[in-house]
C-alpha cells in the first residue's frame, strides 16, 4: 500500500499530474505493476520503455483493468482513459518508481529491511528467511525473483503498515547496482549467500563480483547486521568492508550459527544439528543438496538475529520443500525420476546438484545430466562449460547437452574420462527457435528411448534455454 502523497512528495518538482478531475488527496494504491496483465483494481501502472515493448502502449489497457493511475513519460489522450484516471508525467519512470518507493519506506522506519544477495540461492534463501520470520511477525517478501531496479522497488510498494520484516532479494549485474538499490531503501540487515561465477560476462572477473556483492554490507549502519557465509572465503572477507555487527553462518567452528553432524540423504534431504550461542537443535531438511544446508543456515542466522528461539527456527526449516524448479523431484519417462533444477544454471549450481545426485543413497539406476547452455558468461563461456563438463564426469553416468555451447560441456566431460558413447550434444542457436525446439525434441526422444526405471535425470540450464518445454515433451 502506498499513497498519492508518496508519489507527489517523492517526485516533487519533477512531476506533472494529468487528470480530468481533481484527485482525492487520500488516494491509496494497492500495488504497482509494469505488466498491464497483472494490474488489478486500485493499482498503479508503470509505463516503462523496454528494449522490445513500450509500456506507454498499454496505459489504456491498464486503466481498463482497474488501475487508478499511471507513471509515464508522456500521457495518452484524456479521452482514452476514465475521467478519474491520473497520469503522472515524469522524466524517467524507473527513477520516479525509486523515488516513490523511497518515500514509502521512509514512512516506516520501524520495519526491519533485510537485503539478500549473492551469486546463487538468493530466491531460495529469501523464501527460507520469510518462512522463519513469518512464524513470529507479519513479513513482506519479494515475489518470485523480483530483484532488479524495477522488481526491488515494486516489492517495497507492497509494504503494509503491519509488516515488521521485509525480506528483499537484491540482484547485481554491475558494480554500483547494490549501492544504487540501497539508496532506495538501505537494508538494516544484509545476507550474502556466496560469490560464484555467474554473470561473469557482465563483471569480467570473480573479484569484480565480490566487489559488487560487498556493496550490500558496505552500506550498513553500525547498528546493522551483516549475515555472512563463513564457508565462502570471498564472503568471509567482506567482514572487512562493513561497520555493522557480523554474524557468520557455516559449518566451520568459527561460525556463529553453525551446522554439525550433517548426514542423511543428499537429494531427499539432509539432517544436521543447528548451533547458536551454546544451544543446539536437530533439523531434518527436505531441501536438496549440501547447498540446502547453506540456505537453511543463512535463514537460521536471520532467525537468530531476530532472536527467534532455535526450536521455532528448526520447525520452519523443516516445513521447507524444494522451491519451484530448484531441485524439485518429478516423475520422468519409463519410471525414472527427474530432478528439475532448470530455473537457472552456473558452474557451481550445476556441480552442487550433481553432487547431491551422486551422494543420494536411494538410487537404483543411472544418473543423467541434461544440460542447457549457461548464459551471460562472455569470454569465459567456453572455459566455464568445459570445466563444468570435466567436473560432471565424476558425478554422472550420462550427459546430454543442448545449445550454442553444448559441445564444450561434452568435450570437458570426455577429456575427464566420461566415454563418448555416454555423452551426446545437440548444437542449437538459442536465438533460432525452430532449431532449439528440434534439439529439445531430439533430446526428449533420446531420453525416452534410453532412460530406465530407477534412473535420475537432472534438467539444468539457464532460464533463457527454456528447459521447462523439454520437461513437457518428456511427459507427452
Ligand atoms: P537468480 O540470480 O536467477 O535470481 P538466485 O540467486 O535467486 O538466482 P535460486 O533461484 O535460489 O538463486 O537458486 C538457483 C539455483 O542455485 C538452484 O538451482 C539452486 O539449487 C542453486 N543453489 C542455491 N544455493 C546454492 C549454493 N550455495 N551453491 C550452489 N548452488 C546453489
Ligand atoms: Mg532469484
Amino acid at each position: 500500500m502506498f499513497t498519492l502523497n508518496d508519489i507527489l512528495q517523492g517526485n516533487k518538482g519533477k512531476l506533472e499530474m494529468v487528470c480530468a478531475q481533481q484527485p482525492d488527496p487520500d488516494l491509496t494504491f494497492h500495488a504497482a505493476h509494469h505488466d498491464s496483465r497483472q494490474i488489478g483494481p486500485g493499482d498503479l501502472f508503470l509505463a516503462i520503455k523496454g528494449a522490445k515493448v513500450d509500456g506507454h502502449t498499454f496505459i489504456t489497457k491498464a486503466a481498463q483493468a482497474g488501475a487508478k493511475a499511471a507513471l509515464c513519460e508522456h500521457p495518452v489522450p484524456a479521452s482514452d482513459v476514465p475521467a478519474d484516471f491520473i497520469q503522472f508525467v515524469v522524466p524517467n519512470v524507473v527513477e520516479a518508481l525509486h523515488n516513490t518507493a523511497r518515500m514509502r519506506t521512509r514512512r516506516q522506519p520501524e520495519t526491519t529491511y533485510i537485503g539478500i544477495t549473492g551469486s546463487n540461492g538468493k530466491t531460495s534463501t529469501k523464501e527460507a528467511i520469510a518462512t522463519i520470520l513469518s512464524k513470529v511477525a507479519p513479513t513482506l517478501k519479494t515475489a518470485a525473483s523480483y530483484n532488479t531496479e524495477i522488481g526491488f522497488p515494486i516489492t517495497l510498494l507492497n509494504l503494509e503498515s503491519h509488516h515488521r520484516y521485509a525480506v528483499l532479494e537484491m540482484g547485481a549485474q554491475w558494480v554500483g547496482e547494490l549501492a544504487m538499490l540501497s539508496t532506495i531503501t538501505r537494508p538494516d540487515w544484509s545476507v550474502i549467500t556466496n560469490v560464484g561465477a555467474s554473470h561473469l560476462g557482465y563483471f569480467g572477473s570473480q573479484e569484480q563480483v565480490t566487489i559488487a556483492k560487498s556493496e550490500l554490507v558496505q552500506v550498513l549502519e553500525p547498528d546493522g547486521i551483516a549475515i555472512l557465509n563463513y564457508d565462502d572465503l570471498r564472503v568471509r572477507g567482506m567482514q572487512e568492508k562493513t561497520r555493522a555487527r557480523v554474524l557468520f553462518y557455516g559449518t566451520d567452528e568459527a561460525a556463529d550459527v553453525r551446522a554439525t553432524d550433517i548426514g542423511g540423504d543428499a537429494l531427499f534431504g539432509l539432517h544436521f544439528t543447528l548451533h547458536y550461542r551454546g544451544e543446539q537443535v536437530p533439523v531434518q531438511l527436505r531441501l536438496p543438496g549440501e547447498h540446502g544446508v547453506t540456505i537453511a543456515l543463512a535463514a537460521a542466522a536471520v532467525g537468530c538475529a531476530a532472536q527467534i528461539p532455535l526450536p521455532t527456527i528448526a520447525e520452519a526449516l523443516e516445513e521447507l520443500t524444494a522451491f519451484k524448479r530448484r531441485g524439485e523431484l518429478k516423475p520422468g519417462p519409463n519410471g525414472s525420476t527427474i530432478v528439475d533444477d532448470s530455473y537457472n544454471a552456473n558452474r557451481q549450481s550445476i556441480i552442487a546438484i550433481a553432487r547431491a545426485m551422486k551422494e543420494a543413497k536411494q538410487v537404483s539406476g543411472k544418473r543423467w545430466a541434461v544440460l542447457g547452455d549457461i548464459l551471460e558468461l562472455g569470454e569465459y563461456s567456453r572455459d566455464e562449460h568445459y570445466q563444468t563438463g570435466e567436473a560432471l564426469a565424476g558425478l554422472v553416468d550420462y550427459i546430454v547437452a543442448i545449445g550454442d555451447h553444448a559441445r564444450y560441456f561434452i568435450e570437458g566431460a570426455n577429456a575427464a574420462g566420461l566415454p563418448a558413447e555416454q555423452t551426446w550434444y545437440y548444437s542449437a542457436n538459442l536465438e533460432n527457435t525452430p532449431e532449439l525446439e528440434a534439439a529439445k525434441r531430439a533430446t526428449a526422444d533420446l531420453l525416452k528411448s534410453q532412460v530406465q526405471a530407477g534412473d535420475l535425470v537432472l534438467l539444468k540450464g539457464s532460464l533463457g534455454v527454456g528447459l521447462d518445454s523439454l520437461l513437457r515433451m518428456l511427459s507427452e
